[in-house]
């Protein structure tokens, strides 16, 4: 990585390295501009890559020991993705650096009985992280306006009033889903939000080795390869959504996922940069309990 090894005590350097994949404002967002193979011409074998990514994980636990402490802010980290384009392996990469303690993982799938009986924002509202945590939401309320507009049926299951259901219901969700975001700021919530940008002809290889090697025959479901052929409705899906929620507070990364590792130091390195500009520190103490708490060192030192 020579010498565009971004530096973990730089935040300026942080922000460059991260800044083509940082989305804040959707108007010219275009999936089109953003090649999933890109890694700056890094390469992990030559490279201090590897490096880069175990200070990260250390680096990330420190942040997050202060924002446990803190206790003010909380922080959504979003996944979203075509399948197999390596949501989990990099959830669990991030994960390796936070105390489990201070962070839950949640992932969503086709909504239950009881979650189409609410609104739907309800099922991920309950599971909002609390001040001082970290949480992770594996799919999340995006799907209500990727897969269920990709699959225009599943709206038709979800038992709105028909005369709910309008031309504009994607642009109306898009909306709400951006008020929604914003609400959660102005309460402490900073939210992080990654597309895992996988491009179809990586995702056939990665379907092709679920195949081939029998310890990843499990991973293989029949359905991925179905919504292959809605690649182009789903990349419409995302640019929309993209487009609609991406702001300064709530920014969207679109990380090229065909090279995992590259994929795993974007988001590793995006999560640690958004955590730093919340400038979290350590609770300090008035003088008063300053006082009292030397007293108890005393009591303690002569036990
Ligand atoms: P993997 O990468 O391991 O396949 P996954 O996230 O794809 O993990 P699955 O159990 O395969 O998990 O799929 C979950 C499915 O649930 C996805 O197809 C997703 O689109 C769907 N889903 C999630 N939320 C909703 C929703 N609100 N409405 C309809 N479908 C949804
Ligand atoms: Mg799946």
């Amino acid at each position: 990585m020579s010498d565009k090894t971004p530096s973990f005590k730089s935040l300026s350097s942080l922000e460059d390295f991260i800044a083509p994949y940082r989305v804040s404002s959707g108007d010219q967002f275009k999936i089109k501009h953003h090649d999933p193979a890109d890694t700056q011409g890094l390469s992990l074998e030559k490279g201090r890559a590897r490096d880069f990514l175990e200070k990260g994980v250390d680096e990330l636990s420190s942040i997050q020991e202060r924002l446990y402490a803190d206790n003010r802010w909380s922080v959504l980290l979003v996944f979203q993705a075509m399948d197999a384009a390596g949501k989990d392996g990099t959830i669990k990469h991030v994960m390796s650096g936070i105390n489990p303690q201070g962070c839950q993982v949640h992932s969503f799938k086709a909504p239950s009985t009881e979650e189409l009986d609410h609104d739907f924002l309800w099922r991920t509202h309950c599971r909002m992280p609390e001040r001082g945590r970290i949480g992770i939401f594996n799919r999340s309320y995006y799907e209500e306006v990727l897969v269920v507009r990709v699959h225009r049926e599943m709206l038709e299951r979800q038992g709105l009033p028909p005369r709910l259901i309008g031309k504009s219901i994607w642009d109306e969700r898009l909306e709400d889903i951006a008020a929604h975001e914003r609400y959660l700021g102005r309460n402490g919530t900073r939210i992080v939000k990654f597309f895992l940008n996988v491009s179809l002809e990586e995702q056939r290889r990665r379907l092709l080795e679920r195949i081939d090697d029998p310890a990843k025959n499990w991973k293989f479901d029949a359905k991925d390869l179905d919504e292959r052929g809605f690649w182009k409705d789903y990349m419409k899906a995302y640019q929309a959504a993209i487009r609609a929620t991406a702001t300064d507070d709530a920014p969207w990364y679109v990380v090229p996922a065909d090279q995992k590792w590259f994929a795993r130091l974007v988001v590793m390195t995006a999560v640690i940069t958004e955590l730093k500009k919340l400038d979290l520190d350590f609770p300090k103490l008035d003088e008063v309990d300053r006082e009292k708490l030397l007293g108890m060192r005393e009591r303690l030192a002569d036990d």
